[in-house]
């Protein structure tokens, strides 16, 4: 079935390392996977999806003006283009999700979307947001918090280990920056366990 999937979670989830897997499952198939991520996100040099555990793979960029069904419709000339993954899809547009509604009802290829729900204020990103009003597939990747909960949060972590709760949206960075909490301590802002002394560890 052809479909537009969104696969969300909080900040290091896997979802890169699933999305890898899945890129590398399509090849292994002998079809052509589209692999796409954000150009803002430079951790690991642009054009690239970087799993935390090490594995790499070469990607086209999106950033804001990039149409992204013109995109896959070009690409899908030269070549038919079986399956499109997009990581770092919170940050695609409302409008670049209604594109790629379109790759999926008139291309007729599905698409599959990887991102964050929710910023670290507990907002949805506007790409988050128009994927869970228009997917046809919505899936939760699953991590825990620190208390062993579900963590649904992801929190961006200062320096002494409090949690920001002004900033702005998109401020790229990696485990160091960012942590997956449950709802409770997201609220709280405890972002590790309370040592025996009864203070908090920093993080
Ligand atoms: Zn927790």
């Amino acid at each position: 079935m052809t479909s537009l999937y969104f696969k969300y979670a909080a900040m290091n989830s896997g979802k890169s390392t699933q999305l890898l897997q899945a890129h590398y499952n399509y090849i292994e198939r002998g079809m052509r996977p589209v692999a796409l991520t954000a150009q803002l996100d430079d951790r690991y040099g642009a054009g690239k999806i970087t799993a935390r555990i090490g594995l790499t793979l070469p990607a086209d960029t999106f950033d804001k003006v990039t149409d992204v069904y013109d995109l896959i419709a070009s690409r899908n000339k030269d070549k038919a283009v079986d399956i499109v993954v997009i990581d770092e899809a919170q940050f695609l547009s409302a409008e670049q999700v209604r594109q790629c509604a379109r790759i999926v009802d008139d291309l007729g290829i599905p698409v599959m979307c990887y991102g964050l729900k929710t910023d670290f204020m507990g907002q949805l990103f506007p790409g988050s947001e128009a994927l869970l009003r228009f997917a046809d597939n919505i899936e939760e990747i699953k991590t825990i918090c620190w208390c062993g909960r579900k963590a649904t949060m992801t929190a961006r972590v200062l320096e002494g280990g409090s949690i920001a709760r002004a900033g702005a949206q998109v401020e790229i960075g990696g485990n160091d920056k960012y942590t997956a909490l449950c709802r409770k301590h997201f609220i709280s802002g405890e972002v590790s366990a309370p040592s025996a002394d009864g203070h908090k560890k920093a993080a």
